[in-house]
């Protein structure tokens, strides 16, 4: 008889568990909150990927098709895991549905719940929310995906754009001592984009520290080399309203050693990663921990990065920290092959 795994969670992470284990011929219950796969690349449509800069509707749209078509996964979305118990060496969940509640049981199970994005709202000094022309790395990146690179106060281009990196990251202020790996790279991305629509627009880049790592540094020197994106070490410590409909970024060029006031059309705040609300929910309803940072915890780092502290219940993606879409892709596959082996032994 076949093994039933449920999968919690249909971003990228979710999706590729459920299609290697339909593909080994398990039944795949595959249970997702939103009203559609594919998580938050989908959720704010997300216009290319690192480091290839292939469109991310190529790579999302194959995982969700692939899980479409796949007979062996039984599609939930809209849909949360209402109540959860351990049943011996197996699990019991409902899953309610708009369709209405199903309890099933399974023989192991893998959470892939994603993350939330840093809410820059949290840090008053961005004053997001307070200007239309404050945007951060999503807003961004939902406008690049609709083709729409203009201001969003008048719809013009813009005539220089800062990027802020470490916004609710390495920030003790706001909770995140951690770094949120990802967003120096997507910053420097999203400045070759921009350049790429308005070669005229001036792109500066406020860092702490660049951590485009391994082969993603080849995207910081193309920025700097090819389009001429200034990279300044430094730190933003306040906006405000400027002259002429502008908002001005307030701070210290750390390597200078002085003070700036520089009035920008445009800033986009690179936010980082969060385990979000749903990671304490999982927690709480699965009976998983949580580390220290908010995300779930992984039973041993190095050597079982895929095992919660609690036999038969995996986990893969940004569920465990931050990390790019095609690690978590990378995750997903691996986390299958744990669950089902464990299904395996245990049906
Ligand atoms: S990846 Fe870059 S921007 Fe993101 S937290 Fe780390 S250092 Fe900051």
């Amino acid at each position: 008889m076949a093994e039933n795994i449920l999968v919690i969670g249909g971003g990228p992470a979710g999706l590729h568990a459920a299609i290697e284990l339909a593909e080994l011929g398990v039944n795949v219950s595959l249970v997702e909150r939103d009203t559609f796969f594919g998580g938050n690349p989908k959720k704010f449509k997300y216009k290319y990927l690192f480091p290839d800069l292939q469109p991310a509707e190529n790579v999302i749209g194959e995982l969700i098709k692939g899980a479409e078509s796949n007979n062996n996964i039984k599609k939930y979305l809209s849909a949360n895991i209402e109540s959860f118990k351990e049943d011996g060496k197996k699990f019991s969940a409902v899953i309610k549905s708009s369709t209405g509640s199903e309890t099933k049981t399974f023989d192991s199970v893998i959470v892939a719940t994603g993350f939330e994005h840093f809410d820059p709202a949290k840090d008053s000094k961005y004053s997001y929310q307070l200007f239309d022309d404050v945007i951060d790395i999503k807003d961004l990146e939902r406008m690049m995906g609709e083709g729409n690179f203009t201001r969003p106060s008048n719809g013009k281009p813009p005539k220089n754009v800062a990027i802020i990196l470490c916004v609710g990251s390495r920030d003790r202020h706001v909770g995140n001592q951690y770094c949120s790996r990802v967003c120096c790279t997507v910053s420097v991305k999203q400045a070759i984009e921009l350049k790429e629509h308005f070669p005229e627009t001036e792109v500066y880049i406020f860092y702490m520290d660049i951590r485009t790592y391994g082969f993603y540094e080849d995207l910081y020197w193309k920025a700097m080399e090819e389009h001429d994106v200034q990279i300044v070490k430094g730190r933003v410590a306040e906006i405000t309203s400027g002259p002429d409909n502008t908002v001005i970024c307030k701070g210290e060029d750390t390597l200078l050693r002085g003070p700036f006031e520089i009035p920008f059309d445009m800033v986009v705040l690179a936010s980082g990663m969060e385990g979000g609300p749903q990671s304490p929910e999982m927690a709480d309803k699965l009976g998983i921990e949580l580390d220290e940072h908010g995300f779930l915890k992984q039973a041993n780092v190095t050597l079982s990065p895929f095992k919660s502290n609690k036999d038969g219940i995996f986990l893969a993606g940004a569920c465990t920290g931050p990390k790019a879409i095609a690690d978590a892709i990378v995750e997903g596959g691996a986390a299958a092959m744990d669950a089902y082996i464990y299904a395996k032994k245990n049906s």
